[in-house]
């Protein structure tokens, strides 16, 4: 299927590394311009270098100016932007009893604060377009984990904008869907894994849970469902959460 992609530029935060780096891939790969916002210069450098259509902009997304300069800039050198993809985030483990206040809204600024800015600076760029946005979630926004309230919060925050900005959007013709990964092998699952003291144990428990095949979701298969939500082949789907995630959170318990 052609999902008519051909010279779109995409905006792609966390682009260089793990579910983003996927993403990016897979949008060349249907012939789109991803543009990689990201702090890892190293990573981000390496992918322009193998990939010389993509563009990277290394960037601190906490900062909402130079999320308005990036976007500005992209503007300005590729002509136009025809989607964003919303997708760093980093599940930081501040809990509610060995948390505080102060690491709490850290952790909220970091997981949804550059969703927000990177939308609102890029919308005027994506009402000449009729653009769409896709927003990365996570599961723990429905199933909770323990001792991650901030990211908790910030991920149900994102289902809660993806609602609110579908609406609000509508009369441009922006859709805006969340994707919503449960368990994927990146980068950052990985030195999550390692914090445990038997991280193949705990590989092996985790995934015996995943109801199907027993095994963990790429990250080509979140890239996959990203880039057909980008595209106008799913032209009347919008505010949708989708769990591309082997059945881990919806299915029977029981089985
Ligand atoms: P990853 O492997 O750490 O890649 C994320 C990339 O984003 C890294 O290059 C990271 O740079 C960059 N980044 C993060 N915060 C940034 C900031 N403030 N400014 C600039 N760059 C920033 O992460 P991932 O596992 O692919 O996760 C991607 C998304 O999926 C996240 O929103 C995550 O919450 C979500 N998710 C993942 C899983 C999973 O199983 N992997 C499950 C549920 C949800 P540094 O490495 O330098 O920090």
């Amino acid at each position: 299927m052609d999902l008519h992609l051909k010279d779109k530029v995409i905006l792609v935060s966390g682009g260089a590394k793990g579910i983003g780096k996927s993403i990016c891939v897979q949008l060349l790969e249907e012939g789109a311009v991803p543009v990689l916002l990201d702090k890892d210069e190293v990573a981000g450098m390496a992918f322009v270098k193998q990939f010389p259509r993509a563009h990277f902009i290394s960037i601190d997304l906490n900062d909402a100016f130079a999320c308005k300069k990036s976007i500005d800039k992209a503007e300005k050198t590729l002509g136009h932007i025809d989607g964003l993809v919303n997708n760093a985030g980093y599940n930081d483990s501040v809990g509610l009893e060995h948390g505080t206040p102060q690491k709490f809204i850290q952790s909220l600024t970091s997981n949804i604060g550059h969703f927000y800015y990177l939308t609102h600076y890029s919308l005027s760029y994506l009402k000449q377009s009729k653009g769409s946005i896709v927003n990365i979630g996570s599961k723990v926004a429905l199933t909770g984990q323990g001792n991650t309230s901030g990211y908790a919060a910030a991920k149900g925050g994102i289902l809660g904008l993806t609602r609110e900005w579908a609406v609000e959007l509508l009369p441009y013709s922006i859709r805006v869907n969340t994707v919503l990964p449960a368990e994927v092998w990146t980068p950052l699952y990985e030195t999550w894994i390692n914090s445990f003291a038997d991280p193949v144990k705990k590989k092996l428990q985790i995934e015996s849970k995943i109801p199907l095949e027993n095994r963990m979701t790429t990250p080509e298969e979140i890239a996959n469902m990203v880039v057909f939500l980008l595209s106008d082949r799913c032209s009347h789907v919008t505010g949708q959460w989708i769990s591309p995630d082997g059945g881990y959170v919806h299915l029977d318990r029981s089985i």
